[in-house]
């Protein structure tokens, strides 16, 4: 048996951000929570007593908004019910405002051996525009506390495409984390997601939005910028130093199984996805009295897998392992594909080499026309 990914979602935000589309609730997790999600990992751990977890990632929401003694049993709850590797990746999500001395401490204690950090920007106009919390002098601060206190695996995201933000905003946003004692950067443009507040302020003309140069001219910063000083484009968004690309979200990308457990975790086990129904007081009601959390369950069909092999794949650097998709699916990929790839080869977006089809330069600047291509006609 494969070893399995472990994620735990904490849906709880102090505040909600002006672009966030995930689920989460603006309150404080408190002890019922907590009692639901260690009744949820008794539940359903039996099911993979013979795996071994080699990630554990705690994400949200904001999970740092547990207080030390909650993140205490969330941990220690963790490994009652599930094996978890010595070597284990630990991840944790954490706000800027969160990390305080004796937090960090706390969390290093527990086994924690990764952060990951919503930093998002270097101006605090920015960061205020899109309902952050916290400043750029915070993140800072905070970031190089959390080094002081032994995490020396630190992953911080960083945004583009903001409202009113300008080429050389973002530009002096890279400069700055770069030189930030971090490993990982994960880059996101701007998504309007629907139900957030920009999205409603974009439907009536109301969010300025960069021009189509401009966004040319960030992407084009942010690839040249981060290799530039080390850390090397291993996925769509994402830029590591060397050793430290993300354990946990490589389990995504190539189709490994992992556990989501809390409310709206999603989960994928071989070829069925799983994702917990996002309501907190339904979800803390039914663990509370013996019933497993409510669920929804999607059995994938071998073309939805395939379709979604080629996206997850394609997102990272050394992208489609063509002899890994004929073993698993039958034929070549150019036997379902052929006509699709040759047009994107020719247009200069995907390029074929040493048994793997990975995207150009350019391609990765134009992804979703890429994944469009990946969709299979019935
Ligand atoms: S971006 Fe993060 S902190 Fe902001 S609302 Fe979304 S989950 Fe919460």
């Amino acid at each position: 048996m494969t070893d399995l990914g472990l994620y735990i979602h904490i849906p709880f935000c102090r505040s909600r951000c002006d672009y966030c589309g995930f689920y989460s609730i603006g309150r404080q997790p408190d002890d019922r929570f907590v009692a639901a999600l260690r009744k949820e990992m008794e539940m359903r751990s039996p099911a993979f007593a013979e795996r071994t977890c080699d990630t554990l990632y705690l994400g949200g929401g904001t999970p740092s908004s547990l207080t030390e003694d909650q993140l205490e049993r969330v941990m220690e709850g963790a490994r009652q019910y599930f094996h978890i590797s010595d070597t284990a990746e630990i991840t944790m999500e954490m706000n800027p405002c969160d990390m305080t001395e004796s937090y960090l401490e706390n969390a290093k204690a527990l086994g924690i051996n990764r952060i990951s950090i919503g930093v998002q920007s270097h101006d605090d106009r920015l960061l205020r525009a899109i309902g952050r919390l916290h400043s750029a002098s915070d993140a800072e601060k905070a970031v190089k506390r959390a080094y002081k206190a032994g995490f020396h695996n630190m992953s911080i995201d960083l945004m583009y495409e903001l409202p009113g933000q300008t080429v050389e905003d973002f530009r002096k946003s890279l400069l700055w984390a770069v030189h930030l004692p971090i490993t990982h950067v994960s880059v996101y443009s701007l998504i309007l997601e629907e139900g957030t507040r920009f999205k409603q302020l974009a439907d009536r003309g109301a969010l300025p939005r960069p021009t189509e140069n401009d966004s040319w001219l960030m992407y084009r910063d942010m690839c040249r910028i981060l290799p530039h000083y080390g850390f090397e484009r291993y996925e769509i968004s994402s830029f590591a130093r060397k050793g430290f690309r993300s354990r946990h979200n490589r389990k995504y990308w190539e189709l490994k199984d992992y556990l989501g457990l809390g409310p709206a975790a999603a989960s994928r086990i071989g070829r069925q996805r799983f994702e917990v129904n996002p309501g907190v007081r339904l979800y803390e009601k039914e663990l509370l009295t013996g019933n497993p959390p409510p669920m929804e369950v999607e059995n994938l069909s071998e073309k939805d897998e395939m379709e979604e092999y080629c996206f997850l794949h394609l997102r990272m650097k050394e992208g489609i392992p063509l002899d890994d998709f004929a073993r698993r699916y039958g034929e070549d990929i150019r036997y379902w594909y052929g006509d699709k790839i040759t047009m994107l080869e020719k247009q200069h977006l995907l390029k074929e080499e040493n048994r793997r089809l990975f995207f150009t330069f350019h391609g990765a600047a134009l992804g979703n026309y890429v994944f469009e291509q990946f969709l299979r006609d019935e």
